[in-house]
């Protein structure tokens, strides 16, 4: 039975979804001005687990998580650049597609952007101003916090706890301080758009109300983002689509927790590690997802090299140990032991079922790993082929061990260095190459080599005793 925790009750609640065996999900995406980091990777991996255990499960799962690609910090780099706006979503659409691959996330069901969704979006400000939620001011649209008594639901906060907490600029055209805008009015050089109130762009919370309930209906089952979402877009989600309608948002609201850069965040090599490219390039993707699912998605996660650097050799261990079970299982033909399989699928199972406890679901695929070992050592084929089908079963739903070991090791002693497009065996046969040229009286060839080793980051040095190479 599975259990998760709902931000609206605070509390571990029996999932239970509206239609049986089927369930709604929506995600928060990114905005789309930059090269996503490992912030983003931690939302997008934990949603990734548990859209991937809910299909375990048996559920047949509608995963929606939106693009937005219209806002200020896309618009500032626009202008930056001198392209047009849509230019830098796309670019920056194309790298986020990069990162989730790299992450081994699957792809959700729908990615919706937001600049496709205009008309949906006035029609939802439209249905807002004829409830008198929301008011017309100089080309803006404000929603009127203070007509909806539930303001502040998911947050657990009273618009005067907000007021007392919140830096308040004066704006005349607010009714009231929290008040937050549905519609703005656009500047001369700006992307716009017609409205009933004149050119202009979307504020950013409307567009998940609008895209979710076009695409899930209201009220879906699960809502889903990072914990820095609560308040005020998750809140104002909730005004906007539940004022309109009049029925709840979504059953089940589930937050991610951060990632807590601690005494790293000043250093240089953390922040050179900030974005998924960066980590992947280094350690590769699956070392930083492998990171995410040892902590609870809840909880806030602690990043630093060197316990990613820990993550890439316990992958490589990991991969290690498959290789052996597949190349001692395919000699050695044996039936699998479905109760050995099933007693650590089971276990895992547990362990997700309690709010999608992904350190609890790592230790059952570590013990499987173990028993396999054992098991492989005395020669007991059977439970050592039971191990690697639980593994494998369990892989599909962290993304963590499931690639084909061979192809993994492998890919790790081509892995390009750092820096450099060219890996250690491919510097070494150069650098065997030169010494041939040299032997050979053909040192323009040497030279040449030693000249475009140099241009792609690598210093050779000569020595009595051969030569050897490091990075620039
Ligand atoms: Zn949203």
């Amino acid at each position: 039975m599975l259990k998760v925790h709902d931000t609206l009750s605070g509390k571990l609640e029996v999932f239970e979804p509206i239609n049986p065996g089927a369930v709604g999900m929506y995600v928060c995406g990114v905005t789309v001005y930059d090269r996503s980091h490992i912030g983003h990777a931690r939302a997008l991996v934990c949603f990734d687990v548990i859209y991937r255990y809910l299909k375990f499960i048996g559920y047949d799962v509608k995963f929606v998580r939106n693009l937005t690609d219209v806002d200020d910090k896309i618009i500032k780099r626009a202008v930056d650049r001198g392209v047009p706006a849509q230019q830098v979503s796309e670019e920056n659409i194309a790298a986020f597609n990069e990162d989730m691959a790299v992450l081994r996330c699957l792809r959700p069901d729908l990615e919706p952007k937001a600049t496709e969704h205009i008309d949906e979006m006035i029609e939802l400000i439209g249905e807002l101003i004829d409830k008198d939620l929301a008011y017309e001011a100089q080309g803006d649209v404000y929603f009127a916090v203070d007509k909806l008594p539930a303001y502040g639901k998911l947050s657990h906060r009273k618009l005067d706890d907000m007021m007392a907490g919140a830096r308040i600029e004066v704006d005349d055209r607010k009714r009231h301080a929290m008040d937050f805008a549905l519609w703005k009015a656009s500047k001369p050089d700006e992307p716009a758009w017609d409205s009933p109130w004149g050119k202009g762009r979307p504020g950013w919370h409307i567009e998940c109300s609008a895209m979710s309930s076009k695409y899930l209906g209201q009220p879906f089952d699960i809502h889903g983002g990072g914990n820095d979402l609560v308040f005020p877009h998750h809140e104002n989600e909730i005004a906007q689509s539940e004022g309109a309608k009049g029925c709840t948002l979504a059953r089940y609201w589930l937050h991610n927790g951060m990632v807590n850069l601690g005494t790293e965040k000043m250093s240089k090599s953390a922040g050179n590690m900030m974005t998924i490219q960066a980590c992947a390039e280094e350690y590769g993707g699956e070392a930083l997802r492998y990171l995410v699912v040892g902590t609870h998605y809840r909880g806030p996660l602690d990043f630093s090299v060197e316990r990613l650097q820990e993550q890439k050799k316990g992958l490589d261990r990991i991969y290690v140990c498959l290789t052996r079970a597949d190349e001692a299982l395919s000699q050695n033909a044996a039936t699998v032991d479905e109760s050995t399989k099933a007693k650590y699928v089971d276990d895992f199972r547990e362990g997700m079922d309690e709010d999608f406890n992904t350190s609890r679901a790592l230790a059952s695929f570590h013990d499987a790993l173990r028993a396999m070992n054992r098991h492989l050592d005395a020669h007991e084929w059977s439970q050592a082929a039971g191990c690697r089908e639980a593994l494998r079963d369990i892989a599909t739903v962290l993304g963590v061990g499931a690639q084909d070991p061979c192809e993994y090791l492998d890919s790790q002693k081509h892995q390009t260095l750092s820096g450099c497009d060219l890996s250690a065996e491919e510097i070494e046969a150069l650098i065997q190459e030169r010494i041939e040229a040299r032997k050979s009286k053909n040192f323009a060839r040497a030279d040449e080599i030693r000249d475009d080793l140099k241009a792609r980051g690598i210093i050779l040095e000569d020595s009595p005793s051969g030569t050897t190479w490091k990075t620039a």
